[in-house]
């Protein structure tokens, strides 16, 4: 049986990239996304930079805000997270209808044979979506964490 070629799309810093597409004035901050509210915020999103200034996972915000004034710290708004990840799905659902989604940001695609389809390889059409998810969405999936990837060989499924 030929191998499954499975990849897992998984958009990083997905609320903060959310935060982004309706407030393009965010990029390249320190930007936080908590809940929670108000003082008892935790966060539970974090730009590059704002990962770069030390910012943790699960802060409270109190000490976001005091040991970090720089930082911009929004509050989270799940609808409209919801609302960019169906954008997000869907894009990945116009290269193949075998999708299954794995949180509001991540999922598997079943990529088996779609090379043939492209005429390319599957780095590159891996390349591809991630491009059309970021013209579409303005949502970035990273390279890094995309790698070979995640298109996995998954045997015998
Ligand atoms: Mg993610």
């Amino acid at each position: 049986m030929k191998p499954h070629i499975i990849a897992l799309i998984d958009c990083d810093s997905f609320f903060v990239s959310c935060e982004r597409v309706d407030n393009p004035a965010l990029q390249n901050q320190p930007v936080c996304v908590m809940t929670g509210g108000g003082s008892k915020g935790i966060i539970v999103s974090r730009s590059k930079e704002a990962k770069l200034l030390g910012i943790k996972m699960g802060m409270p915000y109190f000490q976001v805000q005091k040991t970090y004034p720089q930082a911009i710290c929004l509050p989270a708004r799940h609808h409209r997270y919801a609302e960019i990840s169906r954008q997000v799905m869907s894009v990945i659902k116009t290269f193949t209808p075998d999708v299954e989604e794995v949180s509001i940001d991540e999922a598997y695609a079943d990529l088996t044979g779609l090379d043939a389809v492209y005429k390319t390889s599957y780095a590159d059409l891996i390349n591809k979506i991630r491009r059309q998810i970021l013209t579409k969405t303005k949502i970035p999936v990273y390279r890094d964490k995309l790698k070979e990837l995640e298109a996995l060989a998954i045997k015998n499924l």
